[in-house]
């Protein structure tokens, strides 16, 4: 991963035309609506249908995200971390932990950190590994493990209370499974006192594997344009829209970068020994690539409340 102090890609959108059809798949047609950008407000518009739900793009701020009128919500279970993501959850990104780790240990002891979507712990449970004195609150709605030294809280992140003056608030992975993404950013600024340093990583849709998809459903190929587009997640954030959100929040961009993660990391729906194979080599393949051209499949920004 590239260091994330100093690091700015500028936000390309490389992003679904609106206005064209994503191809011949089982009756996807044009939809020709407008809903408030939920970054800027803005109108953004229906550019395509999806399987799963309509497709909306923000001409303004470049951000994609699924009309939240056209889908249900997802559950998240603890199924949802020993089964459907499994490979996910088993191979977290100890890169990107140790990159985050040094910008929180570089702050001093005894510092007050908050994990929104904690999952399984498994990054403050990193973060007291590297510095003991950390005070560590960690919450999500499927239950967290039960760990001494650190509090781990099954709840809502908007309803529960959470005591505050946070001065380290983290969120990886989270924000793009969010339906209201301002409201979201902003009771985490809430929580934060003020200087205080918000780290958020999600999908960067500017990113060669957003790119490729794009270009395999022109010439007919829809699945992995059909799988990075689910309604699994809401949003595809560009680097310009995840900046225009933390920016409009009030916060102060320090660095923002693109990266991939763990290729054992990735959950393949499993297609046979040859062709998951063949996709595993695809996959190593645009990650290396994305890291010099266009960007990574994810990204992680770094800011001062
Ligand atoms: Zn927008």
């Amino acid at each position: 991963m590239q260091t994330l102090v100093g690091i700015y890609f500028l936000g390309e959108s490389v992003g679904l035309d609106c206005g064209t059809e994503m191809g011949d798949n089982g009756g996807m047609s044009l939809v020709t609506d407008v809903f408030a950008c939920p970054v800027c407000q803005h109108d953004a518009q229906a550019c395509c249908t999806h399987p799963e739900g309509v497709l909306m793009r923000c001409p303004s701020c470049t951000h994609c995200f699924t009309d939240p009128r056209t889908v249900a919500a997802e559950s998240y279970s603890k199924e949802y971390f020993r089964e459907t993501h499994k490979n996910w959850f088993a191979n977290p990104n100890l890169e990107l932990f140790g990159e985050i780790a040094k910008i929180a240990v570089s702050k001093g002891g005894g510092l007050k950190v908050l994990d929104v979507g904690c999952g399984m712990g498994d990054f403050l449970l990193y973060l007291r590994g590297k510095e003991p004195t950390f005070v560590l609150t960690g919450i999500d709605l499927a239950a967290p493990p039960s760990v001494d030294g650190i509090r781990f809280i099954t709840g809502d992140f908007y309803k529960t209370d959470l005591g505050s003056g946070f001065d380290f608030v983290v969120s990886l992975a989270v924000i793009e499974h969010v339906g209201d993404i301002r409201s979201f950013v902003s009771r985490i600024k809430a929580l934060a006192k003020p200087g205080a340093t918000v780290v958020l990583m999600t999908l960067n849709e500017g990113g060669l594997i957003y790119s490729v998809s794009k270009w395999m459903n022109v010439v007919g190929f829809d699945s992995v344009l059909n799988r990075l587009y689910s309604k699994h997640h809401l949003h595809h954030f560009t680097t310009a829209s995840l900046r225009c959100l933390v920016e409009s929040a009030g916060m102060e961009v320090l660095s923002q970068g693109t990266h991939n993660f763990p290729l054992a990391a990735v959950d393949f729906a499993e297609c046979g020994f040859v062709a998951d194979r063949l996709k595993s080599v695809g996959v190593a393949l645009l990650f290396a690539l994305g890291r010099i051209w266009k960007g990574a499949f994810l990204q992680t920004v770094v800011c001062k409340v």
